[in-house]
């Protein structure tokens, strides 16, 4: 049963089709002209349009799997795909949950579990308060002192770049800790904080894993996703930039250990800031990620495939040594939003040419006379570009984005080429903040 929409649910109909899976199709009544129901073997409206009626509908998805006679689950990434309660349920109901045990999730979705777990298993993470913020005032002056402002103060419960705030100095610290709790408390319903070191200038790089659940790991190298909006990834790129094969395969292999060392199963993603050569650990994603593709073209390892074949319990099928890293790798988020100030853009496809050729990768469910609702993310598609180095991909990606036609709804494709135009960006290793700072402003 593939639980989720758009992309990524063609993305995994098309891997099932592969290997001779058969399919159910859930999806709510906003989605009946989905792209890969005309695939899957059966399909099943679930729901309303919104996602809560639907798409994170627990009761309605199980209902669903029992008729359908589903095996096994696949969650895609956002909705329930990260939710423990979710995978438990399924689990418990009789079918496989493609992805790691509930456990498992529920230790990384704590961010204060999560470094703890990090951390005894060598992982290297950011200086912080080791565990939550009490109420004791002059004990959490005290640890910001210790730690050394700038500091940042997140929600333990927190998610998709809400509630953490940096402070600058002390005389801010008290008044930022009620106010994210006050937050956190409404937004998570988990007023639990903790602190952290704010790294001032870093980059995102995520290191990619697959691991059977029975002993054996691997990484898949690191994507470097700092050109973010919002704490919002853009653009991706595989490898990142400057970081040697020393470098790659001592933070893989400690991502890899500590795969086994808390019994993960599944793919994952070890996200970290990367600061003057560094790594700090900021959270792992229990789930395939938005930008698998580009990995999977430097790599030549199908993640879909491989994440099938684990929840089938089959053993991994390579070891470290013959995981090759090919070549350089980019993925465009595309957006039906506006370009100038990122409201969504919702509407029917009139117009629709896919890009091709040598190196590119078209990841969507989109053609022409589909309308994008308005209920659900506003990504309608992800290119995807390879090339035997970086200029050669990102030459090719300017090429994919002038062919790439959409009309009938605004998309960030200006915004996407000027990016790719952008001096700083070819130069390629920028910060997180680049985007915003540099880019979006105008200068
Ligand atoms: P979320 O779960 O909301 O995505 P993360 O912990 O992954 O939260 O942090 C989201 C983003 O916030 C990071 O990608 C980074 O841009 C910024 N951030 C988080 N922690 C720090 C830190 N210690 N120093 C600097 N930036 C940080």
């Amino acid at each position: 049963m593939i639980a989720n929409r758009g992309e990524i649910a063609l993305r995994i109909q098309r891997a099932c089709s592969e290997q001779g899976i058969e399919t159910v199709a859930i999806h709510s009544n906003a989605d009946s002209q989905q792209l890969h129901l005309k695939y899957a073997t059966q399909t099943l409206c679930i729901g309303k349009a919104p996602a809560l009626n639907s798409y994170l509908n627990t009761t309605a998805i199980i209902s669903a799997a029992s008729l359908s006679n589903t095996d096994a689950i696949h969650p895609g990434y956002g909705f329930l795909s990260e939710n423990a309660d979710f995978a438990e349920q399924v689990e418990n109901s009789g079918f496989v949950f493609i992805g790691p045990t509930a456990a498992v999730i529920r230790l990384m979705g704590d961010k204060i579990s999560a470094i703890a777990a990090m951390k005894r298993a060598g992982v290297p993470t950011v200086p912080g308060s080791d565990g939550s913020l009490t109420d004791d005032n002059q004990r959490s002056k005290r640890l910001a002192e210790q730690i050394g402002y700038p500091v940042i103060i997140k929600a333990t419960a927190g998610g998709g770049g809400r509630g953490m705030r940096v402070v600058n100095c002390d005389s801010e610290l008290i008044q930022a800790i009620e106010v994210t709790r006050a937050e956190a408390l409404a937004a998570f319903a988990n007023g639990d904080l903790y602190m952290e070191k704010y790294l001032t200038t870093p980059r995102h790089i995520e290191i990619q894993v697959l691991s059977d659940g029975q002993g054996n790991a691997v990484h898949l190298g690191e994507r470097d996703c700092s050109m973010q909006r919002k704490h919002q990834k853009m653009i991706e790129e595989a490898p990142a930039i400057g970081i040697d094969d020393d470098t790659r395969h001592a933070i893989g292999e400690i991502c890899a250990k500590a795969c086994i060392e808390i019994g993960y199963r599944g793919a994952g993603t070890f996200e970290f800031l990367y600061e003057a050569n560094r790594f700090y650990f900021i959270e792992m994603n229990t789930r395939v990620q938005v930008e698998h593709p580009i990995t999977e073209m430097i790599t030549g390892i199908d993640i879909i495939k491989a994440q099938l074949d684990i929840a089938s319990g089959k053993p991994l099928r390579f070891n470290q040594k013959d995981i090759p890293l090919n070549g350089h790798a980019i993925e465009c988020r595309i957006n039906a939003e506006d370009p100038d100030n990122f409201t969504p853009s919702p509407g029917t496809i009139s117009q629709f040419r896919a890009p091709g050729g040598a190196g590119v990768r078209w990841d969507s469910h989109l053609y022409q006379g589909y309308t994008v609702p308005h209920y659900y993310d506003s990504m309608i598609g992800k290119l995807i570009t390879w090339g035997e180095d970086r200029p050669t991909a990102i030459a090719r990606m300017k090429t994919a984005l002038l062919e790439l036609k959409i009309e009938g709804v605004k998309t960030n494709i200006p915004l996407l080429e000027k990016i790719l135009a952008d001096e700083g960006y070819r130069e390629g290793g920028q910060s997180i903040h680049y985007l915003e700072k540099q880019v979006l402003s105008g200068k």
